[in-house]
């Protein structure tokens, strides 16, 4: 079988050209040709030889997951939704700025953690992402995006708030990626590090370490291993100001509870663990960002009174981090409702009277099923909104 030299990092590659007998400058080449020009034909990939490529034909492929849908909301974030076979479909959405683009990317079909207000929880675990499936997310936001013509990527005038947004950069449209779409990432770790690598890489992505942030419900022993092999900025779910609340809302708390989670994010971002180790590799010099992003959904009389905000801040005053408030995105069955903005203003303002960064979401793509999972769930299920059909096409 073909194989897919999508998801191959720099490494495998490298080892793939040594297999075939081929030179290991070859991996960097075909990392531009494949994630910079966006080239999936090796036929158009003309610095190499015209043997290589008949050589390369033979025993590989590019393959890109393939599209099922596409939308665009008003406040221009867009949503793409990918099959990735057997009737599964994964998420990908991207929220233009004024100066960034940010690509939310999913790592698994589904998830096996169960968060009580997650959608795509909702659905329960199917299978992880491959490497190639990952990066063949932001393979296609980058490629759809820097085809469009620029006069449509460079803003719009109609903002409810009257702002102009951004497309991110020409250049580069997808500036800032997030692993916080469908799934658990650090629960498909060897998957997901390869993808982020390719997004690290310059012959590939070339993405600085503070701009590829891994979001986590606190998988304490993998948040460890991130460090010493990917260490990028760290995203860590919250959502509650103590175990009792946490264990209902996201039930992986019962396994790794808020005192083990806190102390792995303190070692996560200690500038000092590992200098005492000699020939560091660059994987080892520590977090990119000194702080642990700590989000919290909040929900309307469950976790979002003045009482928890202050509990909260005890909890997480040993741990150098700034919180991201999220207003709930409302699905059909969920049980929650969103808080209303006063609840959350307090709740802000006993963080920041603490002395804390803290900062309210601003709700993206309401109008395009913008709660993780929810699109997908409708290709699954049916739910919200009746099913979406993937045509039966081969990927590529
Ligand atoms: S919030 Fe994240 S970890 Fe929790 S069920 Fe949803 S996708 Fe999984």
């Amino acid at each position: 079988m073909a194989r897919n030299l999508l998801g191959f990092d720099a490494r495998a590659l490298t080892d793939f050209f040594c297999e075939i007998g081929e030179k290991s400058f070859r991996s960097r080449q075909l990392l531009r040709w494949i994630h910079q020009s966006g080239t999936p034909d090796f036929e158009q990939m003309t610095d190499l030889s015209r043997a290589l490529r008949a050589k390369l034909a033979d025993c590989a492929a590019v393959e890109i997951p393939h599209r099922v849908s596409a939308s665009e909301a008003p406040d221009g974030t867009r949503k793409w939704l990918l099959s990735v076979g057997d009737g599964n479909a994964i998420e990908t959405v991207f929220m233009p700025e004024v100066n960034r683009g940010t690509l939310c990317v999913s790592s698994q079909v589904g998830c096996a953690l169960e968060c009580a207000f997650c959608a795509t929880g909702r659905q329960g675990f199917n299978r992880n992402l491959t490497t190639a499936e990952i990066i063949g997310q932001l393979w296609w936001a980058t490629r759809t995006l820097s085809l469009e013509p620029d006069a449509a990527r460079l803003g719009r005038d109609n903002e409810p708030d009257g702002a102009r947004l951004g497309r991110g950069n020409v250049e580069r449209p997808v500036s800032n990626v997030v692993m916080m779409g469908m799934g658990e990432p650090l629960t498909n770790f060897d998957n997901v590090v390869r993808a982020m690598r390719i997004m690290l890489d310059d012959n590939a992505y070339g993405l600085s370490r503070r701009k590829v942030t891994l979001s986590t419900a606190g998988i304490v022993p993998a948040i460890d291993r991130l460090r010493e092999e990917c260490p990028v900025a760290l995203a860590v779910s919250l959502h509650a100001p103590n175990d009792a609340l946490r264990d209902e809302l996201v039930p992986i708390n019962k396994k790794y509870p808020l005192r083990q989670l806190l102390a792995a994010c303190q070692r996560y971002v200690d500038p000092l663990l590992g200098d005492d180790i000699p020939d560091v590799k660059w994987e080892r010099k520590g977090a990119p960002r000194d702080f642990v992003t700590f989000e919290y959904i909040m929900l309307d009389n469950v976790n979002d009174s003045v009482q928890q905000a202050r509990e909260l801040v005890a909890l997480t005053r040993d741990v150098p981090g700034k919180f991201n408030l999220i207003p709930f995105n409302s699905f059909s069955d969920s049980g929650f409702q969103r808080s209303p903005a006063r609840r959350v203003r307090a709740f802000q303002e006993v963080l920041i009277n603490a002395g804390l960064v803290a900062t309210v979401r601003r709700t993206r793509g309401d109008d395009i099923d913008g709660a993780c999972g929810q699109l997908a769930g409708r290709v699954r299920d049916g739910a919200a909104g009746g099913p979406i059909a993937i045509p039966k096409v081969a990927k590529g």
